[in-house]
């Protein structure tokens, strides 16, 4: 047994702790979990825990079903009570294996942890820092409707009897509880809408942080009587949430990234790794924005004249919010803030599979020496479509499925999820296109009823 391993069986001696959950992630993004007594944990070290990896989607064909969760002793976390106080439930994030210890190929931790480590053989770290948005309302309808959004805020709105402000209060002490770092929280432009920032960490840290994050929220706006939800576009007529990421590589303490003879602090890295993200925009569509209502925020207008800053065309530009990839410019020349900001991904992703295609995208571009593209200096949003177009602005997908075509033809992404995932997403994924094309709308029939 290693010191991480004793630490946490000491811990959980010490705080008396009951059950020990183990989590991870399905290839869809959601959290599973399996609760252990803490007697059963030093085996689970030693050999894992078993389960039925075809009840899990995306897991496995019922015929190599087998598999075991092995938990990571290094994300090992207390978690917190609704009052906030440490309760007697612990959690570790675990690695998925087959029962002869090979790495599950449908692990999306496994996919990250192979992507991380092509960037490590030439000894990079790669850094996330998302923006997380989401909404809380009064209700959550099953029948269709639109649901109530708990206040009637707007972007960094403060009043005194705000219960979300009190909910920002709450979650971030529960986040800061489990050892995820808020660096900012405010409200966002729609009623309701919410927005916390968690302080950069390495990727797969960060993609467990996430995950984390989603149930910690949920659970604090249970505690309050309203809902949380990542959906990423509920409103018509608002703006949908995002999940902005700022991306950095590191080489030891050094920002690779960072250049501070050029105008932009940009290193020919960071210039190359932009152009990459640009280049296989498009195909990594699906995988940051994977459902069909993730389309319905990718979209310039929420109503006539009102701008959502949702990217739709493919460039970047320095402080331009309505690029694709935005370079920060708070404090351009400190140079561990040089980064990129990428806008498409929203909270309902699978933060493994996304991180994963983004530095695989980036990566590309640094390993062929990219050249990258002038940046938008203007509002794409107002140009037209001739004027985009010869500025060779592409656009993103317009729908789910158009964004499934161009994955399907693509060896990066491919490449990058492996074979199994890469599969199984595009099987699921054409299911829920298949699904929602036999719908019949309230646009039809709002639409058509009266007149046809
Ligand atoms: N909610 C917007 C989006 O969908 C982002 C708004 C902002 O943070 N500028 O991406
Ligand atoms: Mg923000
Ligand atoms: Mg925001
Ligand atoms: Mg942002």
């Amino acid at each position: 047994m290693d010191r991480q391993q004793e630490f946490v069986l000491r811990t959980i001696e010490e705080r008396q702790i009951r059950f020990v959950r183990l989590w991870f992630t399905d290839v869809l993004g959601t959290l599973k979990s399996v609760a252990i007594a803490p007697a059963e944990l030093e085996g689970a070290f030693a050999e894992g825990i078993g389960f039925d990896g075809s009840a899990i989607e995306g897991f496995a064909r019922a015929s190599e079903s087998d598999m075991l969760a092995r938990p990571d002793p290094s994300t090992f976390q207390v978690l917190p009570s609704d009052d906030g106080n440490p309760s007697d439930t612990a959690r570790m994030f675990c690695d998925i294996t087959m029962p002869d210890g090979s790495p599950s190929w449908a692990d999306p931790r496994y996919v990250l942890r192979r992507t991380l480590s092509k960037a490590a053989d030439r000894g990079l770290t790669f850094y996330t820092h998302p923006e997380i948005e989401f909404f809380l309302l009064r209700d959550r309808p099953s029948d269709g409707t639109e649901p109530k959004p708990i206040d009637n805020g707007g972007y960094f709105d403060m009043t005194s009897h705000d219960t979300a402000h009190d909910f920002r209060r709450a979650a971030i002490t529960a986040l800061e509880a489990v050892g995820i770092s808020v660096e900012f929280s405010h409200h966002e432009v729609a009623p309701g809408q919410q927005e916390i920032d968690l302080r950069y960490a390495d990727a797969l840290s960060m993609a467990d942080n996430i995950m984390s994050f989603r149930h910690i929220i949920k659970e604090v706006a249970r505690a309050k009587q309203v809902h949380a939800t990542f959906m990423p576009k509920p409103f018509r007529h608002q703006p949908g949430s995002g999940m902005h990421t700022h991306l950095s590589l590191f080489e030891g303490d050094r920002n690779a990234f960072h250049d501070a003879s050029d105008e932009l602090y940009l290193s020919a890295t960071a210039r190359s790794f932009i152009a990459g993200l640009l280049r296989h925009a498009r195909e990594i569509t699906a995988v940051t924005n994977q459902w069909v209502n993730s389309y319905k925020r990718l979209f310039g207008y929420s109503a006539p004249g009102q701008i959502v800053e949702a990217p739709t065309y493919v460039c970047w530009g320095h402080a331009n919010r309505s690029a694709l990839v935005r370079l920060p410019m708070y404090k351009p020349n400190k140079a561990n803030s040089t980064r990129v900001e990428v806008r498409s991904l929203d909270t309902a992703c699978n933060p493994y599979l996304a991180f994963s295609v983004l530095l695989a995208a980036g990566m590309k571009g640094v390993e062929e020496g990219y050249e990258l593209p002038p940046g938008a200096e203007d509002d794409v949003w107002s140009l037209s479509d001739t004027e985009r177009r010869a500025l060779g602005y592409d656009e993103l997908p317009h729908n789910l499925s158009d964004a499934l075509d161009v994955m399907e033809s693509s060896e990066l992404v491919a490449e990058t999820l492996g074979e199994h995932v890469f599969d199984f997403f595009l099987r699921n994924k054409r299911a829920e296109w298949v699904d929602y094309r036999a719908e019949v709308t309230p646009f039809e029939l709002r639409r058509y009823l009266p007149s046809l």
